[in-house]
């Protein structure tokens, strides 16, 4: 079993995890960037039509696209109002091109995508097609221009090669341009449930440790990301990578903004920002946020938005039930421990007194004998 390191080249795995399909998945020894055992040549096989409205639970990819797009990217489509207001956009693994098309603004839309159905419905909705692939020899012979903005949410990780789609990528940003990236992140401390048990169409399962050697690959460029800890599902990562320092900047206030724990206070763009990352995206909802909806449901209003709500709170109104529930049951037992306790007592009072009886009857017994 030969094996190399696909971000730093380091020839020895170390940790090894197994998936629930029973697939391996090696860790570099030196940097802990994850990759399956035997990477496909051709992974375009698993994103056949199904996988974009799979029926059966068991099958791989999303079951409502649409309304799992909606609640997943929307925070990416306010981040791109946010950072520029009009410009060439292009998504990495544009699917039916949902993203793209809910940008409200004067943009360029140019998306890439493996799926033929479903690029063919993103050009019905005015999607640039400019590749089937981030390796698609059109991109690489630099027909295609570049991009004020590039996205790229959860793809990379589908890739067989993937240092050399980031390179890519980063190849085609305007010189102000940022790229904005998600991936699935095998975290440290949370469970990754949902990346070993599922998702079997991944190749690359990156760590930080795995990132951020990465980004130390492109010393060109400047590269900010975190951990983002979507509640009851396993982590994921995001990140932005841009060259220029000031937009650099401007998209690092905005994502400091994004992760603020109280939007009270920002700006209505940034507090939107913030409220469709956290509430609506990573369901980390506080009092501060569910206080300051309004100020997202004015910029975003859907009846997507308001299903997503609901089921937040259906959730959230659950557990509050199922604690009031505990707490009744709590005091329930409590009460009973206490009728127990006195129960107790009062038996040890009898047994004193029959006792003290007894002692007497014993000694009067005693006295009679003498
Ligand atoms: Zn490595």
């Amino acid at each position: 079993m030969s094996f190399t390191c696909n971000v730093c080249g380091c020839s020895t795995s170390g940790r090894v995890l197994v998936r629930g399909d029973g697939v391996k998945v090696l860790f570099c020894s030196r940097c802990d960037m994850g990759v399956i055992e035997n990477i496909p040549e051709d992974t375009s096989v698993f994103y056949e039509d199904t996988y974009y409205g799979a029926s059966g639970a068991e099958e791989v990819g999303y079951h409502d696209y649409e309304f799992t797009a909606d609640h997943s990217l929307l925070w990416v489509r306010l981040a791109i109002e946010a950072l520029y207001p009009s410009g060439r956009v292009l998504d990495i693994g544009c699917a039916n091109g949902h993203l793209l098309r809910s940008l409200s603004g004067d943009y360029q839309r140019f998306g890439i995508e493996v799926n033929a159905t479903a690029a063919d419905v993103a050009r019905q909705r005015g999607v640039d097609i400019v590749g089937s692939d981030v390796f698609d020899a059109a991109l690489s012979e630099g027909r295609v221009g570049r991009f004020e903005v590039i996205t790229s949410i959860a793809t990379f990780e589908h890739v067989n090669d993937f240092k050399a789609a980031f390179e890519v990528s980063l190849g085609l940003l305007a010189d102000e341009g940022v790229m904005i990236f998600e991936v699935p992140l095998l975290s440290d401390t949370r469970d990754n449930k949902d990346w070993l048990n599922a998702s079997y169409e991944h190749v690359f399962y990156p760590t930080v440790r795995g990132l951020e050697e990465l980004f130390k690959q492109f010393p060109d460029y400047r590269f900010m990301g975190f951990e983002s800890e979507i509640a009851g599902y396993s982590s994921t990562y995001i990140g932005v990578a841009a060259r220029h320092p000031e937009a650099f900047e401007r998209v690092g206030t905005l994502f400091e903004a994004m992760v603020l724990a109280s939007p009270l206070g920002l700006p209505a763009q940034e507090a939107s920002i913030n409220l469709a990352y956290n509430v609506v995206h990573s369901f980390n909802v506080t009092a501060d946020r569910i206080l300051a909806l309004p100020a997202l449901i004015e910029r975003a209003n859907s009846v997507n938005l308001t299903k997503r709500l609901a089921q937040l709170w259906h959730a959230d109104r659950v557990a509050a039930e199922n604690s009031l529930n505990e707490r009744a049951n709590a005091v329930w037992y409590a009460q009973q421990a206490a009728n127990w306790e006195a129960a107790w007592g009062e038996l040890n009072r009898d047994y004193d007194d029959l006792r003290k009886t007894n002692a007497l009857l014993f000694e009067q017994t005693q006295q009679r004998s003498d």
